[in-house]
């Protein structure tokens, strides 16, 4: 019993992931087009070669080996062309810019185009043998090369199985018996092709969902690594990529940049006041304030503590004035609200130019000693650096 429900959930979990998604599919179709695209020329010039191959074999004239011939030549030989065609259709569609839609109809045409190729080239043999190698070698290219989604899959090679089965039957030469053994060998074939198809999909969708998950951890730890958990906003280190950046434009294009460090004064009697967490709370409401405030194009940080700071790219050090002299009105002027209470706090700020000449480090220290230089002069207020 136990045995039986493990494997009826790992059943039912198989075929969940069977099922995949939108996105799945799309992408589905896009790997598939792609190798449709590698694979196209290699149809088109194997048979080509076939073609030639027979046109240059001789036979009895006359009779079933003749014609045998020129219907396995003229096959190959628009087997050939389809395939150039269908190379150049997938070197248009493989474009990003396809929709889904046409890419996916592309994919299930050329597979049954496949399909359709290797039942008409087998039905061409049994003028001659008995074998149905080429329906068994196309069932086997469709079923792994293409990523199918499964129901269309079973669609496909079912369709495929009874066309197969029919026309054997009314072309077939051979006696009933190799008919019937021909007809029993494609249906093992056709579930053959089904059930690798149903392995491809499977592994393309395994593949593809751990990729994603990859790809959402790395953005998590990207997150986690440049982001401020309690303000939100970006952290120092990405500060520190940004100021790198800028001093490279500003030495590139001999354009401007300050730095403008603001901490807010006496904060530590906010939490005396009113507690660590209220502390916190007027952090989160500043970093919210100084972000509707600032440009778009600036980048504004919590360095760490109670200290922000904002790069403005393409200000001089008269602009970042101007800008650190907005901010420290607003916030004198702005009443924050801490546990019901109403609270009010001034920043002492610091202005230094990103002059291009120096280190990352250089650039806050001298934004550190202006701002060092506004508290020592009695706070609330906004000192450059010299
Ligand atoms: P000053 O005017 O000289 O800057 O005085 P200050 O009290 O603002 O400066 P000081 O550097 O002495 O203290 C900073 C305080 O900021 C101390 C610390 O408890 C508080 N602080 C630092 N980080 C946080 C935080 O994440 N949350 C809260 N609530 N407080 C913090
Ligand atoms: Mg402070
Ligand atoms: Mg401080």
């Amino acid at each position: 019993m136990r045995w039986l429900r493990v494997r009826w959930r790992l059943l039912r979990r198989t075929l969940h992931e069977l099922r995949g998604d939108a996105e799945l599919k799309k992408l589905a179709s896009a790997a598939s087009v792609q190798r449709i695209f590698w694979a196209a020329p290699v149809l088109a010039a194997g048979n080509f070669l076939a073609a030639l191959g027979f046109s240059l074999r001789q036979v009895a004239a006359g009779g079933q080996e003749l014609l045998w011939r020129n219907l396995i030549i003229t096959a190959n030989l628009a087997v050939s062309v389809i395939s150039a065609l269908i190379w150049f259709l997938a070197w248009k569609i493989k474009r990003p810019d396809t929709s889904a839609k046409t890419q996916t109809i592309f994919v299930y045409a050329v597979a049954a185009f496949v399909l359709a190729g290797g039942l008409v080239i087998t039905l061409i043999d049994q003028l001659v043998m008995t074998s149905i190698t080429p329906f068994l070698l196309c069932v086997t290219i469709v079923g792994t090369f293409y990523y199918l989604y499964p129901h269309y899959s079973l669609v496909l090679f079912g369709a495929a199985y009874l066309v197969f089965r029919r026309a054997l039957a009314v072309v077939g030469s051979a006696s009933p018996n190799i008919v019937h053994s021909n007809q029993v060998n494609g249906l093992i074939v056709t579930a053959l092709g089904f059930a690798l198809s149903l392995l491809s999909w499977l592994h393309f969708g395994r593949t593809t969902m751990q990729e994603r998950t990859i790809k959402g951890q790395q953005a998590k730890l990207r997150d986690l690594a440049y982001r401020d958990p309690l303000t939100g906003l970006p952290n120092r280190r990405f500060l520190d990529e940004r100021i790198r950046a800028e001093v490279s434009v500003v030495k590139g294009r001999g354009t401007e940049a300050s730095l403008i460090m603001c901490d807010i004064d006496h904060f530590k009697k906010v939490n005396d006041t009113y507690g660590h967490l209220a502390g916190d709370d007027l952090l989160r409401e500043l970093a919210a304030l100084l972000r509707e405030n600032v440009r778009a194009d600036n980048t504004l940080v919590r360095l760490g503590g109670e200290e922000f700071v904002i790069l403005a790219p393409g200000a001089s050090l008269e602009e970042g004035a101007l800008l650190a002299e907005r901010l420290r009105k607003l916030v004198a002027g702005h009443s924050f609200t801490v546990c019901g209470n109403e609270v009010r706090i001034t920043m002492s700020i610091g202005v230094a130019p990103l002059t291009g000449a120096e280190n990352v480090r250089d650039y806050y220290n001298r934004a550190d000693r202006a701002l060092y230089t506004a508290k020592e002069q009695g706070r609330n207020q906004v000192v450059v650096a010299s």
